[in-house]
């Protein structure tokens, strides 16, 4: 049932993301009504899933397979020692719960295939797409253009990662951008620090898009280069003869 306003509490929660320069109290509310899926929750969606959890949005669906090891706790906030060798979706949709009662959590403990990942597109009004792999990356894009829900692509490498925000219908797609899959390196090095902070910019956008503030990054790539202490912006271009959004 969607929510017609806030509890006294809720705002009381909220007060200090309420005002100039931040959401207004509509946003907030709009925020409260909206749903949004984060697949992976590791690295980078771990805290991006805690802090749209933490900004009160009203449902937040979690996918994520397998269970926690030692070498995820570089970089997955979600996780613990104490969860060490348990299935992580339901550890870190306990984190979750524990941090803001006035939201749902769902958690699948498997990363969905195509016709579950279009199911809760449909469900959804923003997709956090963080999987390692292109595959993945890419299904999810076409679940989002084939649902016409918004996509944040969140990627990390090393000391570095990338951000695209893509709207279906109006701007690129990340098939467009990767027309063929590229390969995927399985165990490629990581930065805990700089996956958290691709992971709080997704969630920002996300905030952003569901609550009607600020300029969304609609249709561009930001690229920060933390080794070399650099970042650039770079407007994508939707491709003509695109296999996932021509025609879209
Ligand atoms: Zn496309």
């Amino acid at each position: 049932m969607s929510r017609s306003q806030l509890t006294d509490a809720e705002l009381e929660r909220y007060s200090r993301q309420i005002g100039p320069g931040v959401l207004a109290a509509e946003g907030q509310l709009r925020l409260s009504q909206a749903t949004v899926l984060v697949t992976r929750a590791g690295g980078m969606g771990g805290p991006a899933a805690l802090l749209l959890t933490m900004a009160g949005v009203g449902r937040v669906i979690i996918a994520h397979g397998g269970t926690l090891i030692s070498p995820d706790l570089n970089r997955q906030v979600l996780g613990s020692e104490d969860a060490l060798g348990k299935l992580r979706a339901p550890e870190f949709a306990a984190h979750l719960r524990s941090m803001n009662h006035f939201v749902e959590i769902e958690a699948l403990d498997h990363e969905p295939d195509a016709a579950e990942a279009l199911q809760l597109a449909r469900r959804c009004d923003v997709i956090l797409s963080c999987p390692p792999t292109f595959d993945e990356r890419l299904r999810l894009n076409r679940a989002a253009v084939a649902a016409r829900v918004p996509l944040i692509d969140a990627a990390q490498w090393g000391m570095g990662g990338t951000l695209c925000v893509f709207r279906p219908g109006q701007t690129a797609c990340l098939q467009c951008l990767y027309p063929q899959t590229p390969p995927f390196e399985e165990h490629f090095p990581v930065v805990g620090a700089i996956s958290s902070a691709i992971g709080s910019l997704a969630a920002l956008e996300a905030i952003k898009v569901l609550s009607g503030t600020g300029q969304v990054l609609w249709g561009k790539m930001l690229n920060y280069d933390g080794y070399r202490g650099s970042m650039s912006m770079i407007q994508l271009s939707r491709r003509a003869d695109c296999q996932c959004c021509a025609g879209a």
